[in-house]
């Protein structure tokens, strides 16, 4: 049923193809493509925001995701069998820290790092994978800076399927490769950083032996845009004036931005919210083309650097996407350096959340915002944090012990670090620690 309310269409020459059509651009121009209905359909919303909500408290696997709950905007029919670990329902948490640190009264952040595997890739990959299975897919496959990695293993993993994973070697954190290699995943590492590795794979996929789950499969990009479906419930449906994500690959943006549209065109919310990117500085050629008012050709970045690997990425397939995104929201692209990042993610841990260094963009990019007077205020602010803490603790422990170092080999100062401290057994010099302000 779903292939006949469903089609996939180019974002650039517009051409449709059918839903079970194995592709990942266009035919004919090389587009990126959506997934889009064939018609709008009239959609009851006070009934459909009850209805999701009623969800929670089902016991039925696909109301339990915060991906699935929303099914009534996904390309599937009803019955389908969904993969699922679920995944989404992820918190949404005041930081009166962070807050305070980016001169605001108030902050909240949406930390998709609490999904299954520790990274918003869950809510993309339960989709991709559910596809997968539906197209007979025989071996699954993606590049990876690790967070794509770990969710595609651990997806492939649950539908009993072949699963292939590139990575750039010796660039991925050891916690990422632990959970690909746990979830029995055949992981590749080539020489070469991710953009070689997107290379690679795209050719592998062309002759049909893998199906790629990169964000350039229009399936990733529906389940993650549920992630705005869930968001607006959490805030009763009023909609952010800003809201703020790291930028890499440039899925994640793409993703906000059609789900956002989608509630908009349906009438559950009333506007969208402007959707800021923010990337880190020596891997920032989205932010670049932004700035460039000519808009002439996208520019790679051939030799990305950042230590926040999970968007030290080069060449970003989603950016028409992204950029869409940001444009029809009256958003922007900025970038922040590693000592802001490394910063700014030691100020979200004393609000007692962890999140890895990319997330750490965002609340270095909102007090960028808010001291150059484009976030007012009195306006609200979401970030999106994007993986655990877990997922790279010896950038965490390096920042604590100041031995942090930047790719272009400038020390990164702890500013609020917080070393360990050693002691000798005894209550008295235990006491004195605690004493010593
Ligand atoms: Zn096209």
């Amino acid at each position: 049923m779903s292939d006949r309310i469903y089609l996939q269409r180019c974002i650039a020459c517009h051409a449709e193809f059918d839903l079970d059509k194995r592709l990942y651009v266009c035919s004919h121009c090389d587009g990126l493509l959506d997934i889009d209905r064939r018609e709008e359909i009239a959609i009851d919303t006070a009934s459909l925001s009850e209805l999701w909500r009623t969800r929670k408290s089902s016991l039925d696997a696909r109301d339990r995701s915060g991906v699935w709950r929303f099914r009534e905007f996904l390309p599937f029919a009803d019955d389908v069998e969904v993969v699922s670990l679920g995944e989404g329902n992820t918190p949404l948490y005041d930081a009166p820290r962070s807050a305070d640190y980016c001169r605001l009264p108030q902050l909240e952040l949406k930390h998709q790092g609490c999904n299954p595997t520790g990274s918003f890739k869950d809510t993309g990959m339960t989709v991709a994978v559910t596809q997968a299975r539906q197209l007979g897919a025989h071996f699954v496959a993606c590049a990876s800076t690790g967070n794509t990695a770990a969710s595609l293993a651990a997806y492939a993993a649950r539908a009993d399927l072949p699963c292939a994973i590139i990575v750039p070697g010796g660039q991925v954190s050891h916690a990422k490769l632990a959970q690909a290699l746990d979830y029995g995943a055949k992981v590749l590492e080539i020489e070469g950083n991710f953009d070689v590795c997107m290379n690679v794979i795209r050719e592998l996929s062309e002759d049909g032996s893998v199906y790629l789950v990169n964000s350039i499969n229009p399936f990733r990009i529906e389940g993650q845009k549920t992630v705005a479906f869930e968001l607006a419930e959490q805030l009763e449906w009023r909609v952010p004036d800003h809201l703020v994500m790291p930028g890499g690959n440039l899925g994640n943006s793409s993703a906000f931005g059609k789900g956002f549209r989608e509630l908009l065109q349906s009438g559950l919310i009333d506007r969208m919210p402007r959707i800021t990117v923010v990337q880190a500085a020596g891997a920032a050629p989205f932010a670049r083309y932004y700035a460039d008012d000519s808009h002439g050709a996208f520019v790679n970045e051939q030799h990305p650097k950042t230590l926040a690997s999970a968007i030290k990425i080069g060449a970003p397939v989603s950016w028409p996407k992204a950029l869409r995104a940001v444009s029809e929201t009256g958003g922007g692209v900025i970038t922040v350096t590693e000592q802001e990042i490394a910063d700014a993610k030691a100020v979200i841990g004393r609000d007692g959340i962890g999140c890895e260094p990319a997330s750490a963009t965002t609340v270095a990019g909102i007090r960028k915002l808010v001291s150059d007077g484009v976030i007012k205020e009195n306006e609200s602010v979401v970030a999106v944090l994007t993986g655990h803490l877990l997922k790279d603790t010896d950038y965490v422990m390096q920042y604590h012990s100041n031995s942090l170092v930047a790719p272009d080999n400038t020390p990164i100062a702890g500013n609020f670090a917080n070393h360990p401290i050693k002691t000798s057994a005894s209550i008295d010099s235990i006491k004195s620690v605690l004493s010593a302000s």
